[in-house]
């Protein structure tokens, strides 16, 4: 990854690449800031920048052999280090999980360790750096470079390092072998042990500015301006949570155009294509038809509320708002129990595995008798 790649941050870029150019590369620097804000990318483009063979002024140069493979990740000299689960037959060290690890980070360096967790199936088990990693790590630095003049050892969330491998690991991050570079990336510097973290020079990763988070809204995802910067105040200087809120925002658009869809054939008692409904919701998974209905519960309760008119209480965006002027009349106390009962019995079917395109299609018949009572 270029800095180019990164999002804002320009004055700890600067100082970055001025400490590689001043020949002060401190041997094990700890990243530390909240979610969001670029450490890991930040991370590699500064290994990448040391790295490349070719320094341009303000950035490596993205073409030399060097970084082709780190935009690959497969320097042989880059090393990673991140939490993981035990798993029947892998032995419980990073390298069990690297190609997973290295098509997450190429796809894009913004994410949680939740998200890591969910892209490794760890289902209900926590995440960490095992002892068997502590030696991976000794390993991996007792091997001559190969290829560039430094060896760089990334560490992804140091606070998950178990107490044996951070016992392992105390003297080789005090003393490392000529030409290595640990870099700790973490979220809860405070939870780090104290004998790591003293072992390291801490850089602080700000939070990213509602400009910067706009801007590359705007660059990557292809957000108009004004709409990324109603996301960005949302955001609290995280990229993370500014994608979180871009999903949300279109996940709530797809749920209004199906509720307006189910409500109108519905009115119109229009038999086939309520079937049709039903299995275009089916084909798009359990989890989405669960977040349909709890959209159906809150537009039917706001609905309800809009027709006796409590507007003060109103929580619905402007599409929302329009179609209600006219919808909401049909939300009255002669119905809306009863729907509501409806929508959420159906929605614990789902969630009990119960065929989902016969759960929403009686659903939807019954909200069709409900509607015109
Ligand atoms: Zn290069």
């Amino acid at each position: 990854m270029k800095f180019s790649e990164v999002i804002g941050q320009e004055e700890l870029k600067s100082k970055l690449i001025q400490s590689v150019k001043d020949n002060r590369v401190s041997h094990a620097q700890l990243f530390y800031g909240p979610s969001g804000t670029g450490k890991l990318a930040i991370a590699l483009a500064y290994a990448q920048y040391i790295a490349c063979t070719d320094k341009q002024e303000n950035d490596s140069c993205g073409v030399c052999n060097s970084c082709k493979k780190y935009s690959k990740l497969i320097h042989p000299d880059l090393h990673f280090v991140f939490p993981v689960i035990t798993q029947q037959g892998k032995q419980s060290i990073s390298d069990s999980f690297i190609n997973q690890w290295r098509e997450k980070l190429i796809d894009n360096a913004y994410f949680t360790y939740e998200s890591w967790l969910e892209t490794i199936k760890a289902e209900n088990k926590q995440g960490s750096i095992y002892k068997d990693e502590a030696k991976e790590i000794l390993r991996k630095l007792n091997l001559k470079t190969f290829e560039s003049e430094f060896k760089v050892m990334i560490i992804w969330l140091p606070e998950k390092l178990n107490t044996t491998a951070a016992n392992k690991l105390l003297k080789i991050i005090e003393e490392p072998p000529q030409k290595t570079l640990f870099i700790l990336i973490s979220e809860h510097r405070e939870e780090v042990l104290p004998t790591i973290s003293s072992r390291t020079q801490p850089i602080k990763i700000r939070r990213l500015t509602n400009d910067e988070i706009a801007t590359a809204l705007n660059k990557r995802e292809s957000i108009d301006l004004q709409r990324a910067m109603l996301i960005s105040k949302l955001a609290g200087g995280s990229y993370i949570q500014a994608l979180y809120h871009v999903q949300a925002s279109e996940s709530r658009t797809n749920h209004f155009n199906y509720f307006v869809k189910l409500m109108r054939l519905a009115y119109q008692r229009n038999v086939k294509e309520l079937l049709d409904l039903a299995k275009d919701i089916t084909d798009e998974g359990r989890e989405k038809q669960k977040a349909f209905l709890s959209y159906c519960l809150k537009m039917i309760r706001e609905n309800f509320i809009l027709n006796n008119n409590v507007s003060e209480l109103n929580m619905l965006l402007e599409p929302e708002q329009d179609f209600a002027k006219n919808f909401s009349k049909f939300i009255t106390q002669a119905n809306v129990y009863k729907i509501t009962e409806e929508i959420e019995v159906a929605y614990y079917h789902i969630s009990r595995n119960v065929n989902s395109r016969i759960v929403l299609t009686d659903l939807f018949f019954t909200i069709m008798q409900l509607l015109r009572v």
